[in-house]
């Protein structure tokens, strides 16, 4: 033991839900700015595994004893070949609300029938070790685009991905019920026996 976890994002929602589902390990858990780390990395793997990958290898050279986790997420679409995928928080432009994104994905989706409006949230969680090896595990949860915005709660793609055995979006679930749910922790959860094997 004596490693620390550091979770490479600047994003407060995912170190809460990482904190939540990590906290048995009993390890201490960072964020890049408790730990001081302060980088641009850009992201251009052709895949979430590869984008999570580069994420945590950059951070891990700049923090060599801590274990350093990144994760890299997005929304698949079936019908639109996987579209906006590794793309998804560029879609239409970085800058561009996620109203008018989800607007326009539920425009290319018109017409299409329940049954092709599959889709699932991705999650790749890539951890690289003291020891210089890296580990990748993959969450997913599995929805379908609805017909209009819903809900007020979660971020992004949530107010259009319905989940047909709760009745409503991501964006209508409870929070904690979206954690227990959700790619990321689902992801996560996959990514703790790993840690456990390591670290033990
Ligand atoms: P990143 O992994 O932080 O780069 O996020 C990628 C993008 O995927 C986000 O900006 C969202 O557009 C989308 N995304 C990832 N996870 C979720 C989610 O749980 N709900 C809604 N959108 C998500």
């Amino acid at each position: 033991m004596g490693s620390r976890i550091l979770f490479a994002t600047g994003n407060q929602d995912k170190m809460k839900e990482i904190r939540m589902i990590l906290a048995d390990l009993g390890m201490e858990i960072v964020s890049m700015k408790e730990a001081g780390i302060d980088i641009d990395i850009v992201e251009d793997g052709s895949t979430f595994e590869e984008n999570a990958m580069i994420k945590a290898k950059a951070v891990a050279e700049l923090s060599p004893e801590d274990i350093v986790l990144a994760d890299d997420s997005g929304l698949e679409i079936d019908h639109l070949n996987k579209e906006p995928g590794i793309y998804s928080a560029r879609y239409a432009g970085v800058d561009t609300s996620y109203t008018i994104k989800n607007n326009m994905l539920l425009e290319r989706l018109n017409g299409v029938p329940d049954e092709k409006r599959t889709a699932r949230f991705v999650c790749a969680i890539a951890a690289a070790f003291p020891d210089g090896t890296v580990e990748t595990v993959r969450g997913t949860i599995e929805g379908r685009i609805g017909y209009e915005i819903a809900g007020e709660n979660g971020f992004g793609y949530d107010p259009i991905f319905y989940l047909p055995e709760y009745g409503c979006t991501t964006a209508e679930l409870d929070p904690v019920k979206k954690n227990e749910l959700s790619h990321r922790g689902n992801a996560l959860r996959a990514m703790r026996p790993i840690i456990e094997r390591k670290m033990g």
